[in-house]
């Protein structure tokens, strides 16, 4: 058993990963047999993340706020509070805030044999993320 005490500090999401101002919070790091990655992230306003797939697939929790999220050839899709979004391993996609309001989401994973958790493409463009739907507030 190890007890992790609240006080490490936040990260900043690197900006080759993330557009906007993104923050992330470490939930669990992979150790020994446990491939478990799990942070809670917290997006800006018009934040999200890069184009980027997962070997083993990914679980999004939404905390808080309201977001967005859209797979390769798929609809932008608004995402709540208390909604969950499962990515098939390999599945290209992004997530994100929504144009006007936070939003905080659980992402959890399994890192690949490497340790690798996710491969980065481009950035998601104001013309794509212009494409989503207006959130009902
Ligand atoms: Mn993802």
């Amino acid at each position: 058993m190890q007890i992790t005490r609240n006080g490490i500090d936040t990260a900043a999401g690197p900006s080759d990963w993330f557009s906007g101002a993104v923050y992330v919070d470490t939930v669990a790091t992979p150790s020994g047999a446990s491939r478990l990655s799990a942070s809670s992230v917290h997006f800006t306003p018009g934040a999200r993340t890069a184009w980027h797939t997962h070997p083993s697939g990914q679980t999004i929790y939404v905390l808080e706020g309201v977001g967005l999220a859209q797979r390769r050839g798929g609809p932008v899709e608004v995402i709540r509070s208390g909604d969950r979004v499962f990515f098939e391993p390999g599945e290209e996609h992004w997530h994100g805030g929504a144009a006007t309001r936070f939003m905080t989401h659980l992402a959890m994973l399994q890192v690949d044999d490497e340790g690798n958790s996710a491969t980065w493409g481009a950035h998601v463009t104001d013309e794509e993320y212009g494409a989503a739907p207006a959130i009902d507030n």
